[in-house]
């Protein structure tokens, strides 16, 4: 089974007269309860290619389909209705919602996407507040909180829907080293219980050592992929 399939996916960018080629032909496969990471140099292309696969960018040609629907062809409105369901994005700048509570930021998606009845949201919200240690912040807003509490909302946010896949552009950057390695085992349990893909793009060792599959992207292609195997769903 496939989650992702890309095929000859390329992206340009057109900078006034000039075009410059982010992604070139890139291929490959990414099967469902994959824990992947994309590495890679400053530059490489690791951003454009997590925001195609997240619906926030279409490729210039080529096919990229997730889970079997053909991306690349969706519209704006259809592409963010298919993120909504599918995917949890967790943004390098954290989007928080500037007027509403951390508790209220995290409980957010299953109030605008999905219909979950106020037992179990609440249930949902308060497991991960204390998952990604933040339980006692949650009546705080988002300007009274750091950085790495920052990213840690918008971690909690992006798993509270339970999405197929979890997209983060650098998803540790401003984490501790014990914060790090919570939510690192946070997401390995939800890959486990509830099949999660994520797919990560990062410099940080932390991640490239807790990854199960290695994209090494350079100057926008795909240089190699490592499987280090040992991903516990057979
Ligand atoms: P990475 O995330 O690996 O640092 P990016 O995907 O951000 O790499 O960028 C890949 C290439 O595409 C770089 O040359 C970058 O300058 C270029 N690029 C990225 N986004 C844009 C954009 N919106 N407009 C023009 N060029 C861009
Ligand atoms: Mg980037």
């Amino acid at each position: 089974m496939v989650l992702i399939r890309a095929q000859q996916v390329c992206k340009e960018y057109q900078v006034g007269e000039v075009a410059v080629q982010a992604l070139k032909d890139i291929h490959f496969e990414i099967e469902p309860a994959s824990f992947v990471s994309f590495v890679g140099p400053s530059g490489s292309g690791k951003t454009t290619l997590l925001n195609l696969i997240g619906c926030l960018d279409k490729p210039t040609s080529g096919t990229l389909t997730v889970a079997d629907t053909d991306v690349s062809s969706l519209d704006r409105a259809s592409g963010a209705a298919f993120r909504g369901r599918t995917i949890g994005f967790i943004f390098q700048d954290f989007n928080l919602l500037p007027v509403l509570t951390v508790y209220e930021n995290i409980e957010y998606p299953l109030l605008m996407v999905q219909k979950i009845p106020p037992g179990e949201r609440s249930r949902r919200v308060t497991e991960l507040l204390s998952a990604v240690g933040m339980a006692d912040q949650k009546e705080k807003m988002p300007d009274q909180i750091s950085g790495g509490q920052k990213q840690r909302v918008a971690i909690a946010r992006a798993l509270v829907t339970q999405p197929k896949l979890v997209l983060a552009d650098e998803p540790t950057a401003n984490l501790d080293h014990d914060t790090a390695y919570r939510v690192l085992n946070l997401m390995k349990r939800m890959r486990d219980e509830f099949k999660t893909t994520f797919i990560f793009s990062t410099h940080d060792q932390k991640i490239v050592g807790e990854a199960e599959i290695l994209f090494t992207l350079e100057d926008g292609e795909i240089k190699g992929i490592q499987n280090k195997g040992g991903n516990g769903h057979g």
